[in-house]
């Protein structure tokens, strides 16, 4: 099984914890890192670091091209030009640049902000604040009882007056996939932008951002296998041209006098200061990995996964799975509670036995309040994890009820 061979790349995954082997199950918050990703970190460190776009010395310029080249795979990642590539830190930022520079420049006092209610913080949170600075209205999509937006659901609250919508093509709570192509098409009729959250997707799933058509996209390096502090937006040229730089600073410039500044072209002109190169080194690396065991492999592993996970979590009666429960629509994650038991007593009992998952409000407390629960279990996967990794998972479960009663 080429997942063996996949684990060894891993080297946290070869740790022990409480005394067992780790299994790692908390991959919709953070990846492990493969033995790749380290070495070209490492390597950029070692042999290429310097301040990028500014010494003229060999050493800069090898930066430079090292900053750029990461640029270039992100972009051929996504299926889109370089230029239309901004390196963030991570997808919060990526998409407070969104709500800071189109936001502020285009939304109108009356204008519709429509979002997806099991929208994470990240891509809700700052449309509130624009919403509050401009005087727009913000329109929730609520999904049906299966987790899904409906059609009728998206025709009804994207209409005349929604100049943007915000969404997630993967929750980090349902892990079902949003219907991105009915939203858009929705948007484009009503003239609205779409910003598309794809933190919990481009680990399960290719992302063609101009085959979706979407006006921007947000992901985080460090939840694709890739180091924290590397976050990337995509954005339309067109739109990145015309709208204001985010933060500012060295680097985002062409000239600047005492009372005056001509800001750069796209993308440095929202790239202010200091970049995180040997995190962009990494990104690349991650997405040479992703690349060199191809998508096909890794949806057909996961899929195996999901359908193995979720017919032997539906074999235990005590547990409540959200979102519908069919390995079809799922994608990396399951949340779920064992009935009567804390969400962060389940989490901790697995923690004894070796299997990390996360318990909480996934910072999707719109979401909580939606399905009627404070907090749940998340279980998500990735490409190292296996049907033996599942198996800990249920069996942990299965002792958490004989603990807990
Ligand atoms: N959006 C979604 C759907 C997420 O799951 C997360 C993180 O869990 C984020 C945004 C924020 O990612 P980051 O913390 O890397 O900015």
């Amino acid at each position: 099984m080429i997942q063996n061979k996949i684990i060894q790349d891993f080297p946290a995954l070869l740790m022990q914890e409480n005394g067992k082997r780790l299994v790692y199950l908390d991959n919709a918050a953070t990846t492990q890192h493969p033995r790749q990703v380290l070495d070209a970190t490492i390597s950029y460190y070692e042999k290429d670091n310097a301040n990028p776009h500014r010494g003229v010395y060999e050493l800069g310029a090898r930066a430079t091209k090292a900053h750029e080249n990461a640029r270039k795979s992100v972009a051929e990642f996504l299926h889109t030009e370089p230029e239309e590539i901004i390196f963030t830190q991570n997808t919060t930022e990526s998409l407070n640049l969104v709500a800071y520079s189109y936001g502020l420049e285009f939304i109108k006092e009356g204008d519709e902000i429509a979002l997806s209610v099991a929208e994470h913080h990240s891509n809700l949170v700052p449309w509130q604040r624009v919403a509050k600075a401009k005087g727009a209205v913000l329109k929730f999509l609520y999904p049906d009882e299966s987790g899904h937006l409906t059609d009728e659901e998206i025709e009804k609250k994207i209409g005349s007056k929604t100049r943007l919508v915000a969404i997630a093509e993967v929750s980090n709570v349902l892990g079902l996939r949003a219907p991105v192509e009915k939203i858009v098409s929705q948007a484009r009729k009503a003239g609205a932008v779409v910003v598309l959250d794809c933190a919990q997707s481009v680990p399960h799933m290719p992302v063609d951002v101009k085959k979706l058509d979407v006006d921007f996209a947000a992901f985080s390096s460090h939840k694709l296998y890739g180091p924290m502090g590397v976050g990337v937006l995509y954005g339309k040229k067109e739109l990145l041209e015309k709208m204001p730089p985010f933060l500012s600073g060295g680097d985002m410039i062409q000239s600047v006098h005492e009372q005056s500044v001509t800001y750069g072209e796209i993308p440095r002109k929202f790239e202010a200061g200091t970049r995180n190169v040997g995190g962009e080194v990494g990104l690349e690396a991650a997405i040479q990995y992703i690349n060199s065991i191809g998508y096909d492999e890794i949806m057909a592993h996961e899929r195996d996964l999901m359908e193995y996970a979720i017919g032997k979590l539906k074999e235990i009666p005590y547990v409540t799975i959200y979102g519908e429960a069919s390995a079809q629509y799922r994608h990396g994650v399951i949340s779920f509670n064992i009935n009567d038991v804390h969400p962060h007593d389940t989490a901790s009992i697995l923690d004894a036995e070796g299997v990390a998952v996360r318990a909480g409000h996934h910072c999707a407390q719109p979401l909580m309040d939606y399905l009627k629960i404070t907090a749940c279990c998340r279980a998500s996967f990735a490409i190292y994890n296996t049907r033996e990794d599942v198996d800990m998972l249920i069996s942990g479960i299965r002792n958490v009820r004989r603990y807990m009663g």
